[in-house]
């Protein structure tokens, strides 16, 4: 079996962790590809180890002392070699980035020695080889990685140990190095599973997995035990944010899973997202919903006029008036002859009057209204399909606690109803959908 095992920057924060994740590593010798982030914060009042090279950037960019901000680098990189033990040369490697920061340097090459740095101290601390990631992730001069030459660049350097290779960064084929964007060590591990064919990508950070809502909103929400890749799209489309987008696709084009687990409680089996749950399914019936997830701050700018539906590219010139000004559309919800746009209210900030006024210049509406603070919630979940009364039970949980449905949305594949509410309902909307679905599922 191949395991992936890439570390968020909260389990490499100190020597603490470390060893938690030296001990996740000997506890299953299946684990032999390890991805690493840089040293995340070890407390509120710390700083990642990756804003404060762009921190140190900054300064030498406006030709100020940098010293202070990489000083706080050198210090946390030092307490860890004392505190377990390592050999590493840290010295050696501080002199050759302040070289480079002196002379001048590209800003990718600076950030991305916060995953080389912690990845090297990782490889010595676990007895695994350390493998640069400028020598193995290829990236092509367009931005996107050579997914061939990474394959072969990693199999010439894995041998019979295992490799730690640092996250974020890869190089262009001239040899220059290249970040992703940020969080992006959730990209590098996703496609070293792509390459070597891993049997499971497992992410670890420091939550238990995928909860089915948020934990700020709903008092020790259940954990998703299992999440299909188009579940989990809605889910973080709409706020749930524990994985980078974009890591979802080189594994996802594979059938590779993707398993979400805690440093802090290694027990805990987290959240599995698959390509296709039916199988486990069978075995386990999931809840109804998956999950409930949503966005406050929603703009709903409504075109009314008598007969519109009748005329030819109506809604087509609606929506022209959102392209020019490069505004993107979350929805569209429509009756007869009166049709509505949600945007985000932060998108439309500086061009939403701009818009109104070329609605009305080209479309001649009755009336147009403008609704601010919206907030638009989705409630996902595989198991909803051909689930007959499950909207019936959802509008109703809604009426029966007085909270008004400004938009219901319900896509035909079934997998989510979005529903809008005032900003005010949000949170109240939210715990009544969990306490109807899980709570009372549970038979609580
Ligand atoms: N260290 C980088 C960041 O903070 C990348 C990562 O942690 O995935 O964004």
């Amino acid at each position: 079996m191949i395991k992936v095992a890439k570390f968020g920057g909260s389990s490499v924060a100190n020597a603490c962790q470390f060893r938690k994740v030296r001990q996740i590593i000997e506890s299953d010798p299946d684990r032999e590809f390890v991805i690493s982030s840089a040293c995340g914060k070890e407390s509120n009042e710390d700083h990642k180890v990756t804003d404060l090279l762009y921190l140190c950037e900054a300064h030498v960019r406006y030709g100020v002392s940098y010293e202070p901000i990489f000083g706080q680098i050198v210090d946390k990189y030092s307490r860890i070699k004392e505190d377990l033990g390592l050999k590493i040369d840290l010295d050696h490697e501080f002199e050759m980035i302040r070289k480079v920061m002196k002379k001048g340097m590209s800003t990718d090459y600076l950030v991305s020695r916060g995953e080389y740095l912690t990845s090297k101290c990782l490889a010595e601390y676990l007895g695994y080889d350390f493998v640069d990631a400028a020598d193995v992730i290829c990236f092509r001069y367009d931005g996107e990685i050579d997914m061939e030459k990474t394959r072969l660049r990693i199999e010439e350097r894995k041998k019979d140990n295992g490799i730690v290779i640092p996250g974020f960064y890869g190089a262009l084929p001239n040899g220059v190095i290249r970040v992703m964007s940020r969080g992006g060590s959730d990209i590098t591990g996703s496609v070293v599973a792509n390459v070597v064919n891993a049997d499971v990508y497992e992410n670890w950070t420091d939550v238990s997995g995928f909860f089915v809502t948020d934990p700020r909103i709903v008092n020790n929400p259940v954990r998703i035990n299992r999440i299909n890749y188009s579940e989990l799209r809605e889910m973080s489309y709409m706020g749930a944010n524990v994985l980078h987008d974009d890591a979802v696709f080189p594994v996802k084009s594979k059938n590779i899973p993707i398993n979400i687990r805690n440093t802090n409680e290694p027990d805990n089996p987290g959240t599995m997202i698959m390509n296709d749950c039916r199988e486990q399914d069978q075995i386990e019936p999931p809840h109804t919903i998956t999950g409930i997830t949503g966005r406050k701050d929603f703009t709903i700018i409504t075109v009314i006029k008598s007969h519109a539906s009748a005329e030819v590219g109506f809604l087509r010139k609606i929506l022209q008036a959102f392209e020019d000004y490069h505004i993107s559309i979350e929805s569209v919800p429509a009756t007869v002859d009166t049709f509505s746009v949600i945007v985000s209210s932060e998108s439309v900030s500086s061009c939403l009057y701009d818009i109104v006024g070329r609605l009305r210049e080209n479309l001649r509406p009755d009336d147009l209204r403008i609704e601010d603070h919206v907030a638009l919630i989705a409630v996902v979940g595989r198991a909803m399909k051909e689930k007959p009364g499950m909207s019936g039970k959802l509008l109703s949980e809604f009426g029966n606690n007085q909270i008004n449905i400004k938009i219901i949305n319900q896509s035909s594949d079934e997998l989510s109803i979005v529903v809008g509410v005032m900003n005010r309902d949000f949170e109240k909307a939210i715990r009544c959908i969990y306490d109807k679905f899980i709570t009372e599922e549970n038979g609580q």
